[in-house]
């Protein structure tokens, strides 16, 4: 399982924030990307997006798959 580096973390975040995802449990659109990710079958990446909103005492993430071609620098 690669580890994100701080920066693969931020592109991942830029990503996110294009693409329009926003936590599923309220909506907010401040979402921080998990230190792992993961291959998917068809060699994209699979990582955890948390969100950052208090309203999630326990926290809260939703998966994101990035598409293979899509660059981070992995
Ligand atoms: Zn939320």
């Amino acid at each position: 399982m690669p580890r994100l580096t701080g920066d693969q973390r931020a592109r991942i975040e830029e990503l996110a924030r294009e693409v329009g995802t926003r936590c599923e449990g309220c909506g907010s659109a401040r979402l921080r990307c998990g230190e792992e990710a993961r291959r998917t079958h068809d060699h994209g990446l699979m990582v955890y997006l948390w969100c950052d909103d208090d309203v999630h005492p326990r926290g809260a993430y939703q998966y994101f798959t990035i598409p293979a071609g899509e660059f981070i620098g992995t």
